[in-house]
């Protein structure tokens, strides 16, 4: 019983040392996107279904000033766009959601990702295209299905969502970032406690939502794979940078695995700078059907990112990571 009791202080005393080891925090990768196509309200209600803590949200404009669930800034890579308004596509060939209204935009089938040129699928093994209805979906409507399950259920799911190419829609007359912010007020999400994290790869767009627009929200800056002249075990001052104005980083997994000749990743120090600057990490992405260099099975990379100290995950599959930490 003394043992018992001595084992139980113990453990807790490392989980508040730690407060995520061990039980990292599971984000549903544009919602449960390993078994239904990305980021329509079927793929997060899914998410919720399975445990996902969080679920990700990328997040464009249509014409109309209206916040949409979708991955990119085009719709021709998930949609039927091309066949339903083949005379809206810009010089580039390429058809974007901020030419549209929300009116036509929701006109519109979705369907599992597929490279548009030759309407082959991203991932051979997912849903398929088989004539199943899928459409996009606002913000708004995320957080209405959300915000319902965790009523319904009991269980409260955060959301995570991400403010994509902010210079870009702002050369489009565009400001999605204060729009998000407005429209998470609206739901009550207004503080560092609430369970929202908001993403974004633009570190001036989050100092401006920090700095200018004055939000509490917590912020998470992503970080593209590094570049020929950024290693990840030098940046401990970047990552103090980056503390000033967010409370995360979502590494590409390239920042947390470096690849030796013989192939087998090791852990690089990022994870533990990035600890000692005081943010949290939460690595993407992880996919059972598609795993990294150097990672032969899911438990094996799930157990690299454990033993790398990682807080949380974007995974495609939230199910595979929910069971395996509980
Ligand atoms: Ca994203």
């Amino acid at each position: 019983m003394h043992h018992l009791l001595l084992l139980t202080l113990l453990l807790s005393c490392t989980m508040i040392a730690h407060p995520t080891q061990g039980r990292p925090t599971v984000i549903a990768h544009r919602g449960a996107s390993g078994y239904l196509p990305e980021h329509t309200l079927e793929s997060a209600a899914y998410a919720h279904a399975l445990g996902a803590d969080y679920i990700e949200q990328d997040v464009v404009m249509s014409r109309d000033d209206v916040l949409i669930v979708c991955h990119d800034i085009h719709i021709d890579t998930t949609t039927d766009v091309a066949t339903r308004f083949p005379d809206r596509r810009r010089a580039d060939g390429r058809y974007y959601a901020v030419d549209f209204t929300w009116a036509e935009l929701r006109t519109l089938q979705v369907s599992e990702r597929f490279e548009p040129k030759s309407g082959i699928p991203v991932y051979a093994s997912r849903f398929p295209h088989n004539g199943a209805s899928f459409r996009l979906c606002t913000m708004e409507e995320q957080l209405l299905l959300i915000q319902g399950l965790n009523r319904s259920t009991g269980r409260t799911a955060g959301v995570y969502p991400e403010i994509k190419e902010p210079a870009w829609h702002a050369k489009e007359g565009k400001d999605p970032g204060r729009a998000l912010l407005g429209l998470l007020e609206r739901f009550d999400y207004r503080t560092a406690q609430d369970k929202v994290f908001v993403q974004c790869f633009d570190p001036k767009e989050l100092r401006r939502l920090r700095q200018e627009l004055k939000t509490e929200l917590r912020l998470v800056e992503l970080l593209d794979p590094p570049t020929e002249t950024e290693d990840p075990s030098k940046m401990a001052s970047r990552l103090r940078e980056i503390a000033s104005y967010a409370q995360g980083v979502g590494p590409h997994l390239s920042w947390i695995a470096r690849y030796s000749a013989s192939g087998a990743p090791a852990v690089t120090t990022f994870v533990a700078d990035a600890h000692a600057a005081g943010l949290l990490v939460h690595p993407y992405t992880i996919r059972s059907d598609a795993l990294p260099p150097g990672m032969k099975t899911l438990d094996q990379l799930l157990q690299f990112l454990r033993e790398a100290d990682a807080d949380g995950l974007f995974i495609d599959q939230p199910d595979a990571a929910v069971v395996r930490r509980d």
